[in-house]
């Protein structure tokens, strides 16, 4: 379906939990309150929103959170996006601790990537982001995913004193792998207001001094925003998600579901269309006037779509919670 300045969407991003298993600083501060249980989706709901979108023409669906993987079977989930009539794909975010463990199960279940956040691949600065010793079961994640031919990103917010010069060590990963190395700029939601982003074009810059023979990789690589880039020799690219220097607003392509059902046309804004409401106050209605009314809600967030967001302009920002209350 096209929004009101004639962009297709069809690409949705559904949080499936606001809970994690890691603190990374600036996504999910110590002290932040949780979404009483209740009121999360069931996944029989997660489905009953698919199936409609599906309708729409969303055919691509992308599970993160929170931590999906820390949701009792996220992959069962997966299994029934994949069987709505019209899914091409649905693929996960998730911050790999998981993933050795519950990576052939969520084969099985047909997902058709990953994409596997990681700052760092120092311990000491893992740690001291996350909160947590775990990055070597993040490496075997990575590890064994690339091995089964899973479609694996890493995905690395930098942050200037913290992992600034972590891009040198992270660009290895795609050195002798099939993984696409991407760096995405710190936006400024919730605590991401307080940390220091890197400009994208910085680290292109530096990467071009260090490898000369650094070309731009046109070729797809997914549903997403990045622009790529190839260095002589290594086997996946490097990408950049520039929303605070390179607005790429004209292109966007999607709508995000958070936990509690709230359907988020910009996440930069808070306003949201609440479909909680519709799939609970028609729980007992004939299900093809339930799927009536989700479209409806559906179209009403796509038509809501403003046509850029406003991450220059904090003070223009509406949207006030943390990226783990939203789904990154
Ligand atoms: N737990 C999963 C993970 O870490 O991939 C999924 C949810 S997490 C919110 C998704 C992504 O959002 C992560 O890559 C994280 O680094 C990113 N993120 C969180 N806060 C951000 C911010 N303020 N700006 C840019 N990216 C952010
Ligand atoms: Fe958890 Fe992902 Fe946020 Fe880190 S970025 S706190 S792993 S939701």
């Amino acid at each position: 379906m096209k929004d009101s300045f004639g962009r297709e969407i069809d690409y949705m991003r559904i949080s499936i939990t606001d809970r994690c298993n890691l603190r990374c600083r600036y996504c999910m501060p110590e002290g932040i309150s949780l979404v009483p249980s209740e009121e999360i989706l069931s996944f029989e709901e997660i489905v009953q929103i698919c199936q409609a979108a599906a309708e729409l023409g969303i055919c691509r669906f992308k599970l993160t959170g929170g931590e999906p993987l820390i949701r009792p079977d996220c992959s069962k989930l997966v299994g029934m996006i994949k069987k709505i009539p019209g899914t091409k794909q649905v693929t996960l975010t998730t911050n790999g601790i998981l993933l050795d463990d519950l990576l052939d199960d969520l084969m099985e279940n047909g997902l058709d990537g990953v994409n596997i956040s990681l700052d760092s691949l120092d311990n000491v600065v893992y740690e001291q982001i996350t909160g947590f010793d775990e990055l070597l079961k993040v490496k075997k994640g990575i590890d064994r995913a690339v091995k089964k031919g899973m479609r694996v990103k890493v995905n690395s917010v930098l942050q200037k004193g913290i992992n600034d010069k972590e891009w040198l060590h992270l660009i290895e990963l795609a050195r002798e792998r099939q993984i696409d190395v991407r760096f995405i700029e710190m936006m400024p939601i919730g605590f991401g207001k307080k940390s220091k982003g890197i400009d994208g074009n910085e680290v292109l810059l530096k990467l071009k001094d260090k490898y000369p023979g650094v070309k731009p990789d046109s070729s797809v690589h997914g549903n997403g925003p990045a622009v790529y880039y190839q260095i002589p020799g290594f086997k996946g690219s490097i990408g950049f998600i520039s929303a605070v220097h390179r607005r790429f607003c004209g292109e966007c392509n999607r709508v995000r579901l958070t936990a509690k059902g709230e359907l988020k046309p910009c996440l930069c804004y808070e306003a949201y269309i609440d479909t909680k409401k519709v799939l609970r106050g028609l729980a007992y209605t004939d299900p093809r006037e339930r799927k009536e009314g989700l479209k409806q809600a559906l179209s009403k967030a796509i038509a809501l779509k403003p046509e850029m967001h406003c991450f220059e302009a904090e003070d223009r920002i509406t949207e006030m919670r943390q990226m783990v209350q939203i789904g990154g």
